[in-house]
């Protein structure tokens, strides 16, 4: 999961909101088409949830490749236009793991990856590729406090945390000795649009390293001037 900057909504879902009678089932075809298209842009081609690589087409079968949620469920009597709680989530089949949209739980999600600003800061990557994400409670951070919603969505299914392990395993020996500047330009390429999938690991794991490059980097120039 990453942190999600949403762009400006798109001014169909104004009309449907301001029509009588309209509910998320009366937007189809084109407008559909286009709600994906926006979202996979502002997504960078990644599922919200998982981070895999999702599209904004159909497959063979006439299906959408992946589909869109609504964050605040509709049975909530949340407003089913609100562009902030529409995201772009893979279908979630992987090796019959059901994750994201196909994942079993129904407990309600409590971190937002369109609204939790320092969500990138508080997600974290164990060395088998598990993923834990921090909770913020009354101002103090709660190591693994999102475990909930990474069960809800099995974002752990062993499929995921292997190939967000080879990610890391790739990152590491492509981070071996490198420089600052190396490192940034390894950033660089992970951030970029469509974003690589499970981007998270690698950023986080360049992030890391660069900000011990730079500290070290800092104490051998103290060294010396000392
Ligand atoms: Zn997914």
């Amino acid at each position: 999961m990453r942190y999600i900057r949403k762009g400006p909504a798109p001014a169909c879902l104004d009309v449907y909101r301001r029509t009588p009678g309209a509910d998320w089932l009366s937007v189809t075809g084109a407008d559909k088409a286009e709600l994906r298209r926006q979202l996979n842009e502002e997504q960078a081609g990644l599922c919200a949830y998982c981070t895999r690589r999702v599209t904004d087409g159909i497959d063979a079968t006439g299906k959408p490749h992946a589909k869109i949620e609504h964050w605040d469920a509709r049975s909530s009597g949340a407003d089913p236009f609100h562009w902030p709680n529409l995201l772009l989530v893979c279908r979630g089949d992987l090796d019959r793991g059901q994750t994201c949209d196909a994942a079993p739980g129904d407990a309600v999600l409590t971190v937002h990856p369109a609204r939790d600003e320092d969500l990138d800061d508080r997600v974290r990557y164990l060395g088998d590729g598990t993923i834990e994400i921090d909770a913020v409670r009354g101002g103090r951070r709660v190591r693994n406090g999102h475990q909930r919603d990474v069960d809800t969505l099995n974002l752990n299914w062993h499929t995921l945390r292997r190939n967000r392990r080879a990610v890391a395993d790739a990152v590491v020996a492509a981070a071996q000795g490198a420089d600052p500047t190396r490192l940034r330009s390894l950033l660089d390429a992970w951030s970029g649009a469509p974003m690589p999938e499970y981007a998270g690991v690698a950023r986080y794991l360049l992030r890391r390293a660069l900000s011990k490059r730079v500290a070290r980097g800092k104490r051998r120039r103290v060294a010396a001037d000392g």
